[in-house]
């Protein structure tokens, strides 16, 4: 594919491409990923920049980075080195600041985002979209518990947030410069990239693609993760967790009102006693429980704001290594 090919609606006709490749003890992938790269896009005359992102490894992975980085022909090969890790969302928040491209794409080291979209994705670009995401319409690498669990979350969120994201795409996409500008001037800590990549809004268009099994290692992500990260998600764009309580509270005191007057009837006019203990401490049990929920999600809020009011950095920068300083 030649540049020619593309840019009807752009003045840019050969946009500079950065990728964006968060990696967290991924040594064995990092080969696998670059020759992968290479196969697919060898034969295009758009500048390459491949941003790699380590995040804190501890095995061969920014060793293999830093070999690659004199020998590689179809890219200029950058790389960040994080002081720690950080976790994925800090680490395409580092990558997205440092990038330089026309256009950027965060994309996973192992080949679960195919490298053969992102000229599908360059030809949406050139057609005048902004954002042009991947949608993974299968999931047949995920077992059924982790399919209807991402179900659930996606239904949740875009039923409480007023910003939606779509179902089933991840951080793998093509920003246009303009977009990735608007998104490093975020200053929130908790990074939810979908949901910012969503709330940025501008032109947006899908390119559906199968997923498929990891290249090589494994995911790094537990249930537990998984959890934390949707709450995070929820939190970060929606109050309807807080709010929902007034109204859960109002019902239940006017049902409770209702069930006095009840009582108080029955007592009055026909002399009978409510008889007691088991009815009031289910009621209490379960108002309690209430409350401690309640307690637990303004707890949760209250945590955020307390991690934002600190207004620690998103990630720490150790060094970067360019052509310029490895050879
Ligand atoms: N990753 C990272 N920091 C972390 C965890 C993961 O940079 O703390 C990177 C990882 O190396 C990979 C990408 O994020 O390139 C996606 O991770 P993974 O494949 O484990 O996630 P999954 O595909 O299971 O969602
Ligand atoms: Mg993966």
């Amino acid at each position: 594919m030649k540049c020619e090919y593309l840019g009807t609606m752009r003045n840019k006709e050969c946009p500079s491409i950065s990728i964006v490749v968060p990696v967290y003890n991924e040594g064995d992938s990092i080969p696998i990923f670059l020759d992968a790269m290479s196969l697919e896009l060898s034969d295009i005359d758009n500048d390459i920049e491949i941003l790699f992102v380590d995040d804190g490894s501890s095995d061969s992975t920014l060793k293999n980075i830093l070999q690659t980085i004199p020998v590689c022909e179809f890219a200029n090969i950058r790389c960040v080195s994080l002081s720690r890790n950080f976790g994925k969302e800090a680490a395409v928040s580092a990558g997205l600041n440092q990038a330089v491209g026309d256009v950027v794409i965060p994309m996973d080291v192992d080949l679960q985002d195919p490298p053969s979209l992102i000229k599908e994705f360059l030809i949406k670009w050139a057609d005048g979209y902004d954002v042009i995401y991947g949608l993974r319409v299968s999931r047949s690498t995920d077992g059924v518990a982790k399919k209807v669990t991402s179900n659930w979350f996606y239904k949740l969120f875009n039923r409480v947030s007023p910003v939606k994201i779509p179902e089933n795409a991840g951080d793998f996409r093509l920003m246009d410069r303009r977009v990735v500008d608007v998104v490093n001037q975020l200053p929130e800590r908790t990074r939810f990239m979908k949901g910012l990549f969503a709330w940025v809004g501008f032109r947006t268009c899908s390119v559906p693609f199968d997923r498929i099994e990891r290249a090589s290692g494994n995911s790094k992500w537990s249930y537990w993760k998984l959890w934390n990260f949707a709450l995070d998600g929820i939190t970060s764009f929606s109050t309807i967790p807080l709010r929902v309580w007034t109204y859960i509270g109002s019902l239940l005191a006017l049902g409770a009102f209702l069930y006095m007057l009840f009582i108080v009837f029955l007592a009055i006019f026909f002399d009978i006693d409510a008889p007691g203990y088991a009815s009031i401490m289910t009621i209490m049990l379960f108002l309690g429980g209430i409350q401690l929920i309640t307690l637990g999600i303004i707890g949760e809020y209250i945590g955020r704001l307390f991690i934002e009011s600190k207004k620690r950095p998103i990630y720490i920068v150790d060094q970067i290594y360019d052509s310029n300083n490895v050879d």
